[in-house]
């Protein structure tokens, strides 16, 4: 069945799972999609691009925007906002395209709450813990305290796995992006349940 309706595809996990990488290598074998930018209040890191990594934004704009109700989602992940703007996310549905976020544990539980029909989710991680200490330690671009408090969050999210519809443990890349590539696939064929209805009414009313 085709239905031109668009689709999410939350992915979640701690940060050097690997997301970013991952999305890079299957963006080019998923079709139309918008890779959601999120707002943040959390400083820049190096090699960091402002809207093209996140939205760079101080405390007192991020809390304006949430009093106007900008924001689709938003949550406090290691003491800063993070937040998913409505506006081009309902742009992109509307023109049919698989819409991806990046977005933590609490964000994947608000989407669910208000999108849960055209939305399928990911939690993407390393094998082990010890690897993913290994991965945040050589990626070097942040401080010891900033990966501590990275490695008790995936501590506490891996605890949520279950609230996920796949996982992908990132072991190898080129294993981890094909499995994605499937599920990406998969989730653009989601129907949400109006389309449904609307299918089975032409269906019993069409010879
Ligand atoms: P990082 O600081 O490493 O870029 O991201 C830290 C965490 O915040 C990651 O788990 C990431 O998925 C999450 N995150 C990024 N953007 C958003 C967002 O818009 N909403 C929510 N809820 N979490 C986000």
């Amino acid at each position: 069945m085709n239905h031109d309706t668009g689709a999410i595809l939350v992915l979640s996990g701690p940060s050097g799972a690997g997301k970013s990488s991952l999305i890079t290598k299957i963006e080019d074998q998923i079709g139309a999609y918008y890779f959601s930018i999120s707002t943040t209040t959390r400083p820049m890191r190096k090699g960091e691009i402002e809207g093209v990594h996140y939205y760079f934004v101080t405390k007192e704009q991020f809390e304006n925007d949430i009093e106007e109700e900008n924001f689709l989602e938003y949550a406090r992940v290691h003491g800063n906002y993070y937040g998913t703007s409505l506006k081009p996310v309902k742009k992109a549905l509307k023109a049919g395209k698989l819409v991806i976020f990046d977005i933590d544990v609490q964000g994947h539980d608000a989407v669910q709450k208000r999108l849960a029909d055209i939305t399928t989710s990911v939690f993407i991680t390393t094998p082990t813990l010890g690897e993913l200490k290994r991965r945040l330690n050589n990626r070097g671009t942040d401080a010891q305290e900033i990966i501590d408090g990275r490695i008790e969050m995936a501590k506490r999210e891996v605890q949520r796995i279950s609230e996920y519809d796949y996982l992908v443990i990132n072991d190898d890349l080129d294993e981890a992006a094909d499995m994605l590539v499937y599920i990406a696939k998969a989730a653009r064929m989601k129907i949400p349940s109006i389309a449904i209805n609307e299918f089975v009414f032409a269906w019993e009313n069409n010879d």
